[in-house]
């Protein structure tokens, strides 16, 4: 086993090492370390803030979010149904106020961007208008062990079209003995599907390894066969750079309440890509809040919907939820954009991937699946731990260190920018090398 304390070059000239010292010094030299304080970090068994590294399935409560839903509350108290016309931002418009800093998260113009539902109905919705399978064209290529509800979403809009799942699904696994996909696979079996490919669905970051796809290869190769592409953000929105515009992605949706911090049963982000925003022949399924504003009260027979992702929407918007996400979103705006956060994310994710190293474990007791390549994965480590998982994962918790169990043996960890110190990920370091030294 190699020394805690020894040095490692890494390639973005990062020198790190396990003494608390390194550790605040990272922190008093973080300018978004103040972020930190924006956050309700909660108590550990011990009453201190817990290490938390649970950002990948739910973010922190920001302060701000209370007071953001406080005002929508004296909306409703003093204004009630003038609620939706009045006040300083009235309901029926309040999902237009998200379209820019949204647009900003995922790389795309506001026109392309809609907040609404959750991330399952999402993917619903834009299934119907971008899988429209024929007797030829049918295939849906997705990554093999996807997130469940994806996988479920997929087989019944199979079923929806008359088709067995299993004929119409085509999943692709990683090579023996990999972890992870590699982009020429799946380039190639796209090329293979050819003519047969109605679409390919990929998470933008497959949420067990935590991989990072090249969205904008695949994205290419699926054109190329005259397939559509989406993708499920719901592990990349808020945690790396995207540029869903100029990857010529045709339609992704995310949820808002991982990365983006906006609470449980938080709203949902959609992007339909330009080329589709003035499509009213498009088939969708419709709803009033869709219908093109102008006359959207004038409720006459006939859909005519909105132009750009807001012709998507169904219901009216749900304002509550908005209000917090609204308050995020402002977050993410002062913090500099995803762009900044992501600089302080490779560094705080590098040193937990290097404190990890110096375990010195061999790979059948334990092994990191996520890329080595920061370029290959956002804030998320994914440890798969052949020996003791489960008893390693409640050592953590103990201490204050909160990690995620995936079964049948992944400890997932999530340094996330906003709110995580470094002092956190050698807390959580510490830990690990006291339990692998017992
Ligand atoms: C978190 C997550 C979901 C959850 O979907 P909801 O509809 O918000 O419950 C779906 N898909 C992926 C890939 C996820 O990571």
């Amino acid at each position: 086993m190699r020394g805690l304390t020894e040095p490692a070059l890494l390639p973005t000239r990062m020198t790190y090492d396990a003494s608390p010292a390194f550790a605040a010094a990272q922190d008093a030299a973080d300018s978004l370390a103040p972020f930190r304080q924006e956050f309700h970090i909660p108590p550990g068994p011990d009453g201190q803030p817990t290490a938390y590294f649970c950002g990948n399935s739910l973010g922190l409560l920001p302060k701000a979010a209370r007071a953001a839903v406080e005002a929508e509350f004296k909306s409703w108290e003093t204004q009630a149904v003038e609620g939706h016309f009045h006040g300083e931002s009235p309901w029926m418009y309040y999902q237009d106020t998200l379209a820019d800093a949204t647009a900003r998260v995922v790389g795309a113009k506001p026109i392309e961007v809609v907040v609404m539902n959750t991330l399952t109905v999402n993917l619903h919705l834009l299934l119907i208008s971008f899988y429209q399978p024929t007797a030829t064209r049918y295939k849906v290529l997705m990554e093999g062990g996807a997130f469940p509800s994806d996988q479920y979403a997929l087989e019944s809009q199979a079923r929806l079209h008359g088709l067995d799942p299993a004929e119409a699904i085509v999943e692709m696994t990683p090579r023996p003995g990999e972890h992870t996909l590699r982009t020429e696979d799946i380039e190639a079996k796209i090329a293979e599907l050819g003519d047969s490919l109605a679409t390919v669905i990929f998470g933008g970051i497959n949420y067990y390894t935590g991989q990072v796809f090249d969205m904008a290869a695949i994205t290419k190769a699926g054109h190329a066969v005259g397939a559509t592409v989406g993708f499920d953000l719901a592990h990349a929105a808020g945690n790396v750079v995207l540029s869903l515009h100029d990857w010529d992605v045709d339609f992704a949706c995310w949820c808002t309440y991982k990365y983006l911090n906006s609470g449980p049963g938080g709203t949902s982000g959609v992007f339909i890509n330009e080329r589709f925003a003035h499509r009213p022949d498009l088939l969708r399924l419709a709803g009033w809040w869709g219908y093109d504003p102008k006359e959207r009260f004038q409720m006459k027979p006939g859909f005519r919907p909105s132009p750009g992702a807001a012709g998507w929407q169904l219901s009216c918007g749900q304002v509550l939820p908005m209000a917090v996400h609204r308050a995020n979103l402002d977050i993410f705006d002062r913090a500099g954009g995803v762009a900044a956060l992501r600089q302080k994310s490779e560094k705080l994710t590098g040193y937990l991937e290097y404190l990890i190293q110096q375990l010195g474990l061999p790979k059948s007791k334990f092994e990191i699946i996520t890329p080595a390549d920061p370029g290959q994965r956002g804030c998320q480590l994914s440890l798969l731990v052949n020996e003791r998982g489960r008893e390693l994962f409640d050592f953590l918790a103990a201490r204050g260190i909160i990690a995620d169990w995936r079964e049948p043996n992944v400890i997932r960890l999530a340094p996330v920018p906003l709110y995580n110190s470094f002092e956190d990920v050698r807390r959580a370091g510490a830990a690990l090398a006291e339990f692998y030294s017992a």
